[in-house]
């Protein structure tokens, strides 16, 4: 008998990486410069170092400057 009362404890803050041409949407930024940009489709290689793995900027709910191209 399986007892399954144990709570997980929660996973450390784990920062994924997100690939080129990964869709995506959202701010990101490269995990090589730290170049930030905004996607709206999918990822693309990194205008400033060439780098091809980004990491999702956290987002700040305070923060609401759309830029509505
Ligand atoms: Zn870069």
């Amino acid at each position: 008998m399986h007892e399954i009362s144990t709570s997980r404890p929660a996973p450390d803050e784990y920062v994924p990486f997100w690939a080129t041409g990964a869709p995506a949407k959202g701010e990101f930024h490269c995990s090589d410069c730290g170049y930030g940009v905004t996607i709206h489709t999918k990822l693309p290689r990194c205008p400033m170092c060439g780098g091809g793995a980004w990491e999702q900027t956290e987002w700040h709910p305070f923060t609401r400057d759309r830029q509505l191209t």
